[in-house]
């Protein structure tokens, strides 16, 4: 709870308790969630909490480089806490996100067909762990 107040207070954000529930739920939930699916993990326990504010308070915390907006599969915007460039990816069986432990600096400064390469993304898709073992039980 600290800490996350802390983030707030370093980006001058002052911190409502909707605004650290939020950046919790992100931090604690790494799902690459939507801002619906924030707002749905949110609203039993502040009833209050609407949907436009979590629009809002997702796109403050993006501007302020807190979060991170991607586009990664279809048009959907899913939000994580900013880091490293890592590898996604979604199942599509359950549409859950994961970031893959395994780094990939290939490519990274390299010039390609006289193109300098600065960053790149990589977004892999499959059956996740989880869905794998169900399936196996079945
Ligand atoms: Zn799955
Ligand atoms: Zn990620």
């Amino acid at each position: 709870m600290e800490s996350i107040v802390e983030i707030l207070k370093q980006n001058k954000i002052s911190p409502s308790i909707q605004r650290v529930r939020i950046l919790e739920f992100l931090r604690d939930n790494r799902i690459h969630p939507t801002a619906d699916m924030v707002y749905k993990g949110l609203v039993d326990e502040m009833p209050t909490l609407s949907k436009t504010t979590v629009y809002n308070t997702l796109k403050l915390f993006v501007e302020k480089q807190i979060l991170v907006g991607l586009t990664l599969f279809e048009n959907e915007v899913r939000y994580e806490y900013n880091m490293e460039p890592h590898i996604h990816f979604k199942c599509t069986k359950c549409g859950k996100i994961y970031d893959l432990d395994r780094s990939f600096d290939f490519y990274k400064d390299e010039i390609i067909d006289g193109h300098k390469v600065e960053e790149h993304h990589v977004n892999l898709k499959g059956i996740c762990s989880n869905c794998l073992k169900t399936e196996k039980n079945k």
